[in-house]
This record gives C-alpha cells, sequence and structure tokens, in this order.
C-alpha cells in the first residue's frame, strides 16, 4: 500500500454523522510508514471522544491488511479560545467554547431565523449559550425576541447580555433602539460592528452564534477575519441566485480560513396535508408528481417551492457537508413574527425537532 491507495481508501470513511469523508474534511495530516506499522495523524476538532474512538475504529477496520498494523494518532486540538471582553485587572473575562457565525450569501433567505432557532436549540440542550445579531443595519432580535428593554452596563464598561429561557441575548438593536445607522459607510460598520463584538461581557459560554449581515462584501470578509470564528454555516434558500452566493461564502470563509461546518437549506419544500372525502379509483398528481393516498383519503404532499435538492447538489460540489433542510413553515414565521421562538414553545412541532436535530449536528462537529 502506498500514500495515495490509503488515501483512496479513506475516502470511503465518512466522519461520524455527516455524509462528508475524512479525507475531503482535511483531517488526514500525515502518513507515515515504519516497518510493519502504519501510523495515520488526523486533526478532528471535535472534542467528542465517542465521536474520535468510533473514527478510529471505521479507519482500522477500512485499512485492515495482513501486511500492516494500522496506527491512529489524533493531534491535540487547538486550545480554546478565550474572548477578553474586560480588562484582567478587574478579574472579568468571558471564556467561549466555540464561536460559530451563520452567514448568507443573500438577505431573505431566513439566515436571522437559523441563527435564533440553532442558538434555542443548543440551549434547550444545555449547552450555555449566546446569540449575537450583528447586523447593524438591520438588528432583527429585538423583534424575533420580543425584547424591547436596554441592555445594562457593568463596572468594566462592558455591556451585560438579555437573557431569554438561559440563551444570552445581544443585538445593536437593543442598544440603538433600532434606529439603522444608515449613513454609515462599509469600513465604519465593520469597525464599529467589531467593537461591538469585543464590548459584550458572555461570561462562560459553550457556544456564541453570531448571526452575521447578509452578503459576503468587505463587511463580512473583515468580520470573519477580525472575530476569532471557529467556524461557519451558511444558510441558503434551493433557487439558483442564491445557491450561487452560497459559493461566493464558501471562498469568502476560505479565504479567512474558517473552517465551513456546513449549508443550511431553507425553505426547502411546503408539507402539505389532505384528505379526499371519496379515495377510490383517484390519482393525485401535482407538477408532474404522483402524490400517494393513504386507504382513508388522507395523503401529505411536499411541494417543493425552489428547487428539489438544490442545497445538497451545491454543497457536495463545493465539499461542504450538508446539515438538513428546514421546510417553509406558517408556525415558524408566525414564531419568528411573534419574538417567540417556535424552539422554546412547550409543544413538540416536526419544526422544532428538525432544529434540535440541527444543533445536535453542529455540537457534533
Ligand atoms: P435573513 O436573515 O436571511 O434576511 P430572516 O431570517 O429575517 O432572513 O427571514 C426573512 C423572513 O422570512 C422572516 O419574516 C421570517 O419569518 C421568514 N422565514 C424565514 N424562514 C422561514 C421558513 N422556513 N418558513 C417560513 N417563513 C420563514
Amino acid at each position: 500500500m502506498d500514500k495515495n491507495q490509503i488515501l483512496e481508501k479513506l475516502k470511503t470513511v465518512k466522519y461520524p454523522g455527516f455524509n462528508r469523508d475524512i479525507v475531503s474534511f482535511g483531517m488526514i495530516k500525515d502518513i507515515v510508514f515504519d516497518h510493519k506499522n502504519i501510523t495515520l495523524l488526523l486533526s478532528v476538532s471535535s472534542s467528542n471522544s465517542e465521536k474520535k474512538d468510533q473514527l478510529v475504529q471505521d479507519i482500522k477496520s477500512c485499512l485492515a491488511n495482513d501486511e500492516y498494523d494500522i496506527m491512529v494518532k489524533i493531534l491535540d486540538s487547538p486550545p480554546r479560545k478565550t474572548v477578553d471582553t474586560s480588562n484582567k485587572e478587574a478579574n472579568v473575562e468571558g471564556n467561549i467554547g466555540k464561536i460559530i457565525a451563520v452567514a448568507s450569501g443573500k438577505g431573505g433567505v431566513g439566515k436571522s431565523t437559523v441563527a435564533l432557532n440553532l442558538a434555542a436549540a443548543l440551549s434547550v440542550s444545555g449547552k450555555k449559550t449566546g446569540l449575537l445579531d450583528l447586523d447593524i443595519y438591520g438588528p432583527s432580535l429585538p423583534i424575533t425576541m420580543g425584547i424591547n428593554q436596554n441592555p445594562e452596563v457593568n463596572e468594566e464598561k462592558k455591556i451585560l447580555p438579555l437573557e431569554k429561557n438561559n440563551l444570552k441575548l445581544m443585538s445593536f438593536g437593543f442598544v440603538s433602539g433600532n434606529e439603522a445607522p444608515v449613513v454609515w459607510r462599509g469600513p465604519l460598520v465593520a469597525k464599529m460592528t467589531e467593537q461591538f463584538f469585543r464590548d459584550v461581557y458572555w461570561g462562560d459560554l459553550d457556544y456564541l452564534i453570531l448571526d452575521l449581515p447578509p452578503g459576503t462584501g468587505d463587511v463580512q470578509l473583515t468580520l470573519s477575519q477580525k472575530i476569532p470564528l471557529d467556524g461557519a454555516i451558511i444558510v441558503t434558500t434551493p433557487n439558483d441566485i442564491a445557491l450561487a452566493d452560497v459559493r461566493k461564502g464558501a471562498d469568502m470563509f476560505k479565504k479567512v480560513d474558517t473552517p465551513l461546518l456546513g449549508v443550511v437549506e431553507n425553505m426547502s419544500y411546503m408539507s402539505i396535508d389532505g384528505n379526499i372525502s371519496n379515495a377510490n379509483d383517484v390519482t393525485l398528481s401535482i407538477n408532474n408528481e404522483n402524490i400517494s393516498i393513504n386507504d382513508d383519503g388522507s395523503f401529505n404532499l411536499r411541494f417543493h417551492l425552489f428547487k428539489k435538492g438544490g442545497g445538497l447538489s451545491e454543497s457536495q460540489r463545493l465539499e461542504i457537508p450538508f446539515l438538513g433542510e428546514i421546510p417553509y413553515s406558517n408556525d415558524l414565521m408566525r414564531s419568528i413574527d411573534s419574538g417567540n421562538p417556535i424552539v422554546f414553545e412547550d409543544t413538540e412541532s416536526e419544526i422544532k425537532n428538525l432544529f434540535i436535530e440541527l444543533a445536535k449536528k453542529v455540537t457534533l462537529l
């Protein structure tokens, strides 16, 4: 076996919980031959030891052979980033496990909706989570969280996040009263946004989710450069114009060496339940797609508003993990407009479960 043959074989090993293989994830850092031993050096950013054990097992069984012993060594992950949000003499600082940006190439694709519900789902799953709305031009948190309250400032002049159901929240809208400073130009917006990022005292968090301003221009590039991001998630709708911008987003994050954690496709389809009272011999076909009708006359139709599978195929083309589809949902829209995130509602719903699943995937990364 030579290195190339090993790499070819390893392309069949998926990172646990994902459709993507470990070679395209860039996890194989070196392959060392020594007599009858082959040692693989792996870089895995996850701190989940179960995942790591599973990965080692999968690699060993993939490469098992009579000639060589296979060893797998996982290199130490980079140290947790500490975001110093205060001067140390005053003995206050924020210790943040992972900072994850939620981005989109276009406005209106549901970036803030996904960022908010992902953060809420992480919080509901017991992770200490913060959500920072960095969209200075169009802050959304005051509306989507139904909060109309000014944050307090501590003795070190750091802004203290507001809280809802244990989720820590901060938005420029809380301090500016939603007065968008539209006259600010790009460099000033980037500077103010970065400053705002530094001015919030978060305390200890497992996850800080950043709702980045939409687009992939200078402001977003500067922010991605200046803020110590652990990774980025791109939200898109499955239509060609939005999908083309996923590429721009991917390019931007590559430029600043920020790992792309995946693509979330929003408004993928609309789930329609119906019933036909006399179901005998009825054939239902919509957009050339036959809909099967159950014996009791009920049926469910997934109506694809844009392009079926567009997000998945674009993420495969760009070799970015696909994190899932969120359907168009009136309940989700209503929850956003009424300031009460659907993930925080007591009742179970398909859409709430989808966000809980998304959060689970994010914690496994
Ligand atoms: P962005 O942050 O990309 O500009 P928003 O998250 O603000 O987009 O969403 C824009 C609008 O679309 C909001 O009114 C929101 O309620 C609605 N919306 C977002 N995702 C969905 C969805 N999956 N189903 C229904 N409405 C949605």
